[in-house]
């Protein structure tokens, strides 16, 4: 199964992906994740992509379509793939159904988690990584055990200021996604994203039948 989760930033697309994952046992494509390993490790790309990304902005159509056509010929990938922050644009997603089609695939569905902007800022403010295995907490919703609480890190991009940006983004970019998928006839599943975590992995996993 091919699916996309759509929603702002911060509104638990990586953690609901990871444990979508973990139930189908498909893998999650998450660009966000491969561009930040590529400025860890320092590659050309990375170096090229963290000024971007500090800024919020987006970075080219051509980079992330590189990633995704490179990860897609995996094949762990070959039943599909869990797809979180990519497509970020129309263009994007034209891209991607296209990449799709060239393997007789398409999108299935669309789980679009639907969080209010100041929530959004709330929870960043409060989102920590484990630099170690990329594990996603947050100080008070989801704290980090303690053996990892001393190394997690925020995210450079999720300062307020920043945050704000990549929602206006996100708005004007990639919530247009939805209206494109829908008028594609691929089904978009509409869910409330500010709640527990689990009550949002029940609805996922409800809405796609499993
Ligand atoms: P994310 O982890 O998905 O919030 O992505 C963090 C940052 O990486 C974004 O603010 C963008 O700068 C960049 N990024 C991630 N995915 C994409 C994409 N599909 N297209 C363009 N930029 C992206």
């Amino acid at each position: 199964m091919d699916l996309v989760l759509l929603g702002a930033p911060g509104a638990g697309k990586g953690t609901q992906g990871a444990l979508l994952a973990e139930t189908l046992g498909t893998p999650k494509i998450a660009t966000g994740d491969m561009l930040r390993d590529a400025v860890r490790q320092g590659t050309p790309l990375g170096v090229q992509a963290k000024a971007v990304m500090d800024a919020g902005k987006l970075v080219s159509d051509d980079i992330v379509l590189g990633l995704v056509r490179e990860r897609l010929s995996r094949p762990d990938a070959e039943g599909g793939a869990i797809f979180d922050g990519y497509p970020r644009n129309v263009a994007q997603a034209r891209a991607l159904d296209g990449l799709l089609e060239d393997l007789g695939r398409g999108i299935d569905a669309v789980v679009y988690l639907e969080v209010d902007d100041d929530a959004i800022v709330r929870r960043m403010s409060g989102r920590r990584t484990d630099p170690e295995t990329g594990v996603v907490y947050h100080v008070d919703h989801n704290p980090p055990p303690a053996d990892v609480a001393g190394r997690v890190v925020q995210r450079d991009d999720d300062r307020e200021e920043t945050v704000r940006h990549r929602l206006e983004v996100y708005r004007e970019n990639t919530a247009p996604l939805v209206e494109h998928y829908r008028g594609a006839g691929v089904p978009v599943h509409t869910l409330d994203g500010s709640r527990a975590i689990d009550a949002v992995q029940a609805d996922v996993l409800g809405v796609l039948g499993r």
